[in-house]
C-alpha cells in the first residue's frame, strides 16, 4: 500500500472504525497527523544483555529461550498469573505476567524472545514482572531507541509505533521543507525530512536532539512570525484616535495618593502611544498590588478629555463591579460618566445602558464579557482596557477592538493589564504582539505579607488569630477550594462542594465567631447579592468573608489583613500568589495562612517555596517548572496555538533565537511575498487557523 500525507488512517492495516474513532480523539485523521504526533518519551533498548550481566534498577532488554510452556494459574478471583522460565548461557530468568492470560499461548518452548523490563534479584534468583517482549527474529522494538507516545484506552504504543513507522517510512520526505535554506544554515537546523524521521525513530540521542531542536525552533519561529505579523499589521494601520496630551499632574490631583515612579513611567508611555495616532497595543505588567488600575484610569481619563469612549473589561462580575466603584469614585468628579455592564443586569437596565453608550452619554463602560455581546455598540470607542488579561484570549481582545472599527474605520487603542507576573518566556509568547510597560515597584509603606503553612492541628489557634485581627479592626478572608456545581456523589478530595462551603460559613458564624459578622461569597450567587456582600466587606461591616475563588483576582480591600486558604494544596502557586495579593494592600502587617492536611513532601516543599518569597516572578517561574505551560493557564483559553514540543521553562534561548529570526525575516520581507518565504506564510496561517480574524 502507498501512503501519502493525505491517506486517512482507516486505510492503514489494523485500523477499523473503532480504532479510527480513538485516533481521531488524539487528533489523528490522516498520515500527516501521524508525522506530527510526537513521542512523549523514549526507551533506550539498543543494548541486549545476558540474564546474569543485566544491571538492576533500570529497564533492560534480555534475549533468552523459553525453557517450558507458560503456566497459567488463578490466585484469587479476578487475578490470573502466567509464569514462564526463560534461559540463556548465563542463567535463568523467572517471568510473571499478571492478568494477561492470553499470553499462555504466546510462547513456544525452545524459541528465542527479547524481553524488556526491570530485573529483580532475590539471592541469586533473577525475575521480571510484566515485561514487554517480541520474537528475537522481529526486532521491531529491540536493538533501537523506541518512542513512547501519549495514548488513549484502546490504542497501544505498539500500534502507534507501527502506524507512525509506516507513515514516516513512506512520507517523511513528502512534506515540503518550509524553513528557508539560508535560515537553516544560519541556525544549524537539520532538514525537515531528517527531523521528522529522527524525532520518532532516532539512531542515537544526538540525532534526537538535533531533530528536537529543529522542530522546536520551527514551532517557536512560526509562532513568533505570526505574532510579529500581527503587530506589524496593526502598527501600519495608521489611523487611531488621537488623545491630546494632558499634564500628568492634572490627573494626579484626582488620586488619593501620589503615584510611584514606576506608575508614572507606565502612564507616560501610555500617554505617548495614545497621542501618536497609531493604535496602541500595550501591556502593563506588575505584581499584584503594584497599582495597575491607576494606569487604566489615566487612559480612560485621557480618552474622555478628548471626547472618546473607553471600555474596561474584567474577567468576573465581582471585579467588574469593583472597578466600576473605583472608576466612578475617581473619575466622576472630573466629569467622566461611568456605566456598568454585566450579563446579569435586567433586560431593561441593559437596554438603557446600551442606549446611553450608543448615544455617547457614557464615557467609560466597565463590564464583563457582556461588553463583547451583540448589540453593545459604542458611539466613539477609542480605548479598550482588559484587566487580568490571561483570562481573555487574543481572539476576545480582537473582538472588542473590532467594535471600535466599524463606525469610524479606525482601531481603538488597546491597554492590557496582566493579572499575574508571568515568566519572561511565556510573556514573550503570549504578549509577543504587545509593547510592555513594567511596574516594578510597590506603593510605599507596604509591609510584606507573612506567610505560614500549617496543619489541621493549628485550626483553633488560627481562629483565635482571626478574633485578634478583628479586635484590631482588621478583616479576614477565608478561601475554600470549591466546586460550584453539585456533583451528586460529593466533591473530589480536598474540594468542597457548594453545600459544604455554605455549611462551613454558617458554622463559622454560629459556633466559631458568634461575635463577628461573617459573610459568604461564591460564583453562582446572584450578582446583586454578590455586590451587596462585597461592598459590605469593603465598608468593613463584615469582619470575615468566606469565599470560593471568585475572590482570587484583583479584589481590593486594603483593610483586610489576613488571608486563610483552606486545602491550600489544591491551588497552583500563581493562584496562591493572587490570593495572597488580596491582603497586604494597606499599611497594616498582613498574614497569609495556608492550611493543609496533605503531608506529601512535594506538596509541603511547594508551599514552603511559596511561603519563602513574595516575588511574583519567582513564584510564576516555579509554577511553570512544576506544572508545565499547558496547565499554567488552567483550562482557560489564552487563544494562542498550542505548542507541541517547546518546553517553555527550558527553551528560552531557542525562543529568543527563533524570535529574532522571525523578526529578521519579516523586516526583509514584511508580507512574506518572496517565493522562498511562501511556505512560511502558509505555515503561519495554518498555525493560527483556530484563531479566526487574525490573518485574513
Ligand atoms: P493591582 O496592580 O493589583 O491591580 P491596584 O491597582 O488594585 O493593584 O492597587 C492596589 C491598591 O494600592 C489599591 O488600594 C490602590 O488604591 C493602592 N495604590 C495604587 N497606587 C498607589 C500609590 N502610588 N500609593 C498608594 N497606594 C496606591
Ligand atoms: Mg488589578
Amino acid at each position: 500500500m502507498t501512503i501519502t500525507l493525505d491517506t486517512p488512517v482507516t486505510d492503514f492495516p489494523g485500523v477499523g472504525p473503532a480504532r479510527a474513532k480513538k485516533l481521531e480523539k488524539l487528533g489523528i485523521l490522516r498520515a500527516a497527523d501521524l508525522l506530527t504526533y510526537y513521542p512523549r518519551d523514549y526507551e533506550d533498548r539498543r543494548r541486549i544483555w545476558s540474564i546474569r550481566a543485566a544491571p538492576l534498577g533500570e529497564k533492560v532488554c534480555v534475549s533468552a529461550l523459553a525453557a517450558e510452556r507458560p503456566v497459567l494459574s488463578y490466585i484469587r478471583k479476578g487475578m490470573e498469573l502466567v509464569k514462564l522460565r526463560v534461559v540463556d548461557n548465563s542463567g535463568t530468568l523467572y517471568l510473571t505476567f499478571f492478568n494477561q492470560s492470553y499470553l499462555k499461548n504466546s510462547f513456544q518452548p525452545g524459541e528465542e524472545y527479547v524481553f524488556y523490563g526491570e530485573i529483580q534479584e532475590q539471592g541469586s534468583r533473577r525475575s521480571m514482572v510484566n515485561p514487554v517482549f517480541e520474537r528475537e527474529g522481529d526486532r521491531d522494538f529491540t536493538g533501537r531507541i523506541v518512542p513512547v507516545y501519549p495514548l488513549t484506552a484502546g490504542i497501544s504504543n505498539h500500534l502507534m509505533v507501527s502506524l507512525i513507522r509506516q507513515a514516516v517510512e513512506q512520507c517523511a520526505g513528502q512534506g515540503a521543507e518550509s524553513l528557508p535554506a539560508s535560515l537553516r544554515a544560519a541556525h544549524r537546523l537539520v532538514p525537515a525530512e531528517r527531523a521528522c524521521r529522527d524525532i520518532h525513530f532516532p539512531e542515537d540521542f544526538d540525532a534526537l536532539e538535533q531533530a528536537r531542536r529543529r522542530l522546536t525552533f520551527e514551532e517557536l519561529f512560526y509562532l513568533s512570525a505570526g505574532l510579529t505579523l500581527l503587530k506589524d499589521r496593526r502598527d501600519s494601520q495608521c489611523s487611531a484616535a488621537v488623545f491630546a496630551p494632558r499634564p500628568l499632574e492634572a490627573f494626579c490631583a484626582l488620586l488619593p495618593f501620589a503615584p510611584t515612579q514606576a506608575q508614572r513611567r507606565a502612564m507616560e508611555e501610555t500617554a505617548w502611544d495614545l497621542a501618536s495616532g497609531r493604535p496602541m497595543n500595550r501591556l502593563v505588567q506588575g505584581d499584584v498590588g503594584s497599582g495597575k488600575t491607576t494606569v487604566a484610569a489615566w487612559g480612560a481619563w485621557l480618552a474622555a478629555q478628548s471626547g472618546w469612549q473607553s471600555a474596561l473589561m474584567a474577567p468576573t462580575e465581582v471585579l467588574a463591579e469593583q472597578h466600576y466603584r473605583t472608576m466612578n469614585q475617581l473619575l466622576s468628579p472630573a466629569g467622566v460618566r461611568v456605566a456598568l455592564f454585566t450579563g446579569s443586569m435586567t433586560a431593561a437596565e441593559k437596554r438603557a445602558a446600551r442606549a446611553a453608550l450608543r448615544s455617547g452619554e457614557v464615557d467609560l463602560a466597565v463590564g464583563t464579557q457582556a461588553l463583547l455581546s451583540q448589540g453593545v455598540d459604542f458611539a466613539r470607542l477609542g480605548l479598550v482596557i482588559t484587566d487580568e488579561q490571561h483570562r481573555f484570549g487574543v481572539a476576545q481582545r480582537a473582538a472588542l477592538a473590532a467594535k471600535g472599527a466599524a463606525p469610524q474605520s479606525s482601531s481603538p487603542h488597546v491597554l492590557v493589564m496582566s493579572a499575574t507576573p508571568i515568566p519572561r518566556t511565556l510573556a514573550l509568547i503570549i504578549y509577543g504582539d504587545l509593547d510592555v510597560s513594567v511596574i516594578d515597584q510597590l506603593p510605599p509603606g507596604r509591609v510584606p505579607v507573612q506567610t505560614f503553612v500549617v496543619g489541621e492541628s493549628k485550626r483553633q489557634r488560627m481562629y483565635n488569630f482571626v478574633r485578634k485581627q478583628a479586635g484590631e479592626g482588621r478583616q479576614t478572608y477565608i478561601v475554600c477550594p470549591a466546586v460550584e456545581e453539585s456533583t451528586g456523589d460529593g466533591a473530589p478530595p480536598g474540594l468542597m462542594d457548594l453545600k459544604a462551603v455554605k455549611v462551613y460559613a454558617r458554622q463559622l458564624q454560629e459556633q466559631v465567631f458568634p461575635q463577628l459578622r461573617v459573610g459568604l461569597l461564591y460564583g453562582k450567587m446572584k450578582p446583586r447579592e454578590k455586590e451587596a456582600v462585597m461592598s459590605a466587606f469593603a465598608r468593613g461591616e463584615l469582619q470575615v468573608l468566606v469565599s470560593t475563588t471568585v475572590i482570587e483576582v484583583g479584589v481590593d480591600v486594603p483593610n483586610a489583613a489576613l488571608m486563610i486558604v483552606e486545602n491550600a494544596e489544591r491551588f497552583g502557586l500563581s493562584q496562591l500568589h493572587q490570593l495572597r495579593g488580596r491582603v497586604g494592600r494597606g499599611r497594616h502587617q498582613s498574614y497569609c495562612v495556608l492550611l493543609t492536611s496533605n503531608r506529601s513532601p512535594d506538596t509541603l516543599a511547594r508551599l514552603r517555596v511559596f511561603a519563602s518569597t513574595t516575588d511574583g516572578f519567582k513564584i510564576s517561574e516555579e509554577d511553570l517548572k512544576l506544572r508545565g505551560p499547558g496547565d499554567f493557564f488552567g483550562r482557560r483559553q489564552h487563544g494562542l496555538p498550542t505548542l507541541r514540543l517547546a518546553d517553555l521553562s527550558g527553551d528560552m534561548r531557542l525562543l529568543s533565537e527563533a524570535q529574532q529570526a522571525a523578526r529578521d525575516l519579516l523586516s526583509a520581507d514584511p508580507r512574506l511575498a518572496l517565493g522562498e518565504n511562501r511556505p512560511v506564510l502558509e505555515r503561519v496561517r495554518a498555525l493560527f487557523s483556530d484563531t479566526p480574524d487574525i490573518f485574513n
